[in-house]
Parts: structure tokens; C-alpha cells; sequence
């Protein structure tokens, strides 16, 4: 080897030791003949401990078939192969210590697989080159989180923290869809507060929306989980009952009815009381849109304030003659 070849090699290796990815060689016997700085840092684990040991014995864990399978393939194919941190979080279980989220994280890695020839053309090392991205990971999780709050965001009453109308609507036409394939009862309940403007007229606005708050912590006590409560309107208020049936429905209405009759609403130094009336409509044959549900139960509401408010009417169908 000439001085300028010899010169140019350590020039290499420089690179190699201070370039910002980590790079492992290992032959066909998967024994480590370079480990650079950056894996070093990592690791903590000195070069000299590392060169002319198995890769799998300095790090037990990659003794598994994925890690095996993977050089394998690049010594038998010749052909380099890459994972991203989204397949795989990484390959080396590196910590780091993460300045601005004051937190412990695992280090992401892509990593490259690429075969090392010799002049003959057959592959005899590989080198595994590993790429931190940490940094990209936590933002893209962000990103997720940030976007599964939006959606939240996007189906919620601000006022009740129930499901807004546009939500609940899509929810009514599912279990609509849902259950006239089932032979399960499944209720619906349309009810809303009686002479609401008078509270809106004799304690203002943020009394009557006190009001409408309360209706939604009590519509929690009295509803199951399997239950799906919206806020329609204004001081209107949808409940689906999956698994429900008439006499089901009547019984949670009524007690729900009793509850809010019961209950003072304290707000800005007043105690107000108030009554709803309520509308239900079990799922049945006759029944072809979740819309014609809905406008069956709000005929039952429209016929419980008509005959004299803090009520449940059921929805009766029209009997044929
Ligand atoms: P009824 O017994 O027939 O239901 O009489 P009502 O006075 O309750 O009549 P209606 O249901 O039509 O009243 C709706 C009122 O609710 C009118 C509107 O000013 C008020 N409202 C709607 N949304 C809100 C809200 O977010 N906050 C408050 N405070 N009032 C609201
Ligand atoms: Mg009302
Ligand atoms: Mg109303």
C-alpha cells in the first residue's frame, strides 16, 4: 500500500469513527470487526471489547430470527435491506437522555443492512448502519396524539362535554344500521327541558346554561356505558338504549325523569328547578330510516308537552284499519 492510499484509508476510518450513525461490521461468522464511536457513546460499551466478538454475544437480545434472518439474507442476496422505525422501533436498545421532554426515551432507529464485497464480488461483511430518529418519532407521536384530540374536539359539545349533534347523528344511523340486523330491542329517547326560556328569562343566560350542564352530569349517573347520549340542541338531548326495550326505556326515562324534578340547580346565588318531558321509540319493522326513528320519538316529546310537560309519551305506530 502506497502513502497516499494509507493516507487516504485513515482518512476513511476518521469519518467512520466521528460521522453521527452508528456502523458495525461483521463478517460471515457475525463477529464485529468495526464499532464506531457514535455506537460506543450508545452502548457504552468500548470498541476494543467489541472487535473480534460475536455481535450476538457484546448484544444477547439480537440472537432472535428477525435480526438473524435479516444479515442472512444480505450475505446469501447481495442486496442491501432497510427498516424504518415505524416497522420496527429499533435494533440497538440504546437509552437517551431527552433535554426538552425531561424524560428517558428509547433511541428509534432506521437501519441499513448493506453487503461489503470483496474484489471477487462475494459478499464477506456486512455493516449495519444505524440512524437515529428519536426526534422524529416523538414529533410524529405528537402529531397522532394531536390529531386523535382534534377528533374528540370535532364530536363534542363545548357546553356538555357530550357527543355534539353531527356525532351522535352518524352514531343513530350505525345503531340503526346495527340492530335491524339483530333481533336485540334498542330504544331511543328524545327529551327536553319545559319552559326553558323562562330560566333564560327570570335568571339569565348562564344560569339556563347551568341548567343544561347539570342535565348532562345527571344524564352520567343514570346512563350505562354501552348508552350514547348527545346534546341535539339547545336544551334538547338524545339518549340511544342498545339491548333496550320499551318497558326498559320507560323505566330509565321515569327515573331520570324523577331526578331532574327532584333537583335544585344552584347558579349566581339562585335555586331553580325545572322538568323535562321526554319522548321514546323502540326500533321496529316499520321503522326504514334512522331519521324516521328520530322523527317518531320527537312526535312522542311534541305529544308530552302537549298534554301537559314533565312526562314520557312512547311512540305508538299508527295501527292499520
Ligand atoms: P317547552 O317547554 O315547550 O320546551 O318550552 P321552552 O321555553 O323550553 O321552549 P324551547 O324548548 O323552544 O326553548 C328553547 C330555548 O333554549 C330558546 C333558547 O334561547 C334557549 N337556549 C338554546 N340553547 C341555549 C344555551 O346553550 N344556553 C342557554 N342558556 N339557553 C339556550
Ligand atoms: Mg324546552
Ligand atoms: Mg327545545
Amino acid at each position: 500500500m502506497d502513502t497516499s492510499t494509507f493516507q487516504e484509508l485513515h482518512w476513511l476510518l476518521d469519518i467512520i469513527q466521528s460521522a453521527d450513525i452508528g456502523i458495525v461490521v461483521v463478517d460471515k461468522d457475525l463477529n464485529i470487526e468495526i464499532f464506531n464511536r457514535f455506537m460506543q457513546v450508545h452502548s457504552n460499551i468500548v470498541a476494543e471489547k467489541t472487535i473480534g466478538q460475536k455481535i450476538i454475544e457484546v448484544f444477547p437480545y439480537l440472537n432472535d430470527e428477525w435480526f438473524t434472518r435479516r444479515v442472512n439474507s444480505v450475505f446469501e442476496l447481495g442486496i442491501p435491506v432497510y427498516t424504518t422505525f415505524q416497522q420496527r422501533d429499533n435494533l440497538f436498545d440504546f437509552r437517551l437522555r431527552l433535554p426538552i421532554h425531561h424524560a428517558n426515551s428509547q433511541m428509534y432507529q432506521n437501519t441499513t443492512f448493506v453487503p461489503l464485497r470483496s474484489s471477487t464480488d462475494v459478499v464477506e461483511k456486512v455493516a449495519i448502519i444505524v440512524y437515529d430518529e428519536t426526534a422524529m418519532a416523538i414529533s410524529q407521536g405528537k402529531l397522532h396524539e394531536a390529531k386523535d384530540e382534534l377528533l374528540i374536539l370535532s364530536r363534542t359539545d363545548a357546553l356538555t362535554t357530550l357527543n355534539n349533534r353531527g356525532y351522535w347523528e352518524e352514531r343513530l344511523k350505525e345503531e340503526f344500521k346495527r340492530n335491524k340486523r339483530s333481533t336485540e330491542p334498542v330504544s331511543l329517547v328524545i327529551f327536553d327541558i319545559d319552559h326553558f326560556k323562562r330560566i333564560n328569562d327570570t335568571y339569565g343566560h348562564s344560569v339556563g346554561d347551568d341548567a343544561i350542564r347539570y342535565i348532562a352530569e345527571a344524564l352520567l349517573y343514570e346512563t350505562r356505558e354501552v348508552d350514547i347520549s348527545g346534546r341535539y340542541g339547545g336544551e334538547e338531548f338524545t339518549v340511544i338504549l342498545p339491548n333496550t326495550d320499551i318497558e326498559g326505556a320507560t323505566i330509565f326515562c321515569e327515573r331520570f325523569r324523577e331526578r331532574v324534578a327532584a333537583n335544585v340547580v344552584k347558579s349566581g346565588g339562585h335555586e331553580v328547578s325545572f322538568t323535562i318531558s321526554l319522548g321514546v321509540c323502540l326500533l321496529g319493522e316499520s321503522i326504514d330510516s334512522a331519521h324516521s326513528w328520530l322523527v317518531n320519538a320527537d312526535a312522542a316529546l311534541y305529544e308530552a308537552k302537549e298534554s301537559g310537560r314533565n312526562k314520557t309519551v312512547i311512540y305508538k305506530p299508527a295501527v292499520a284499519v
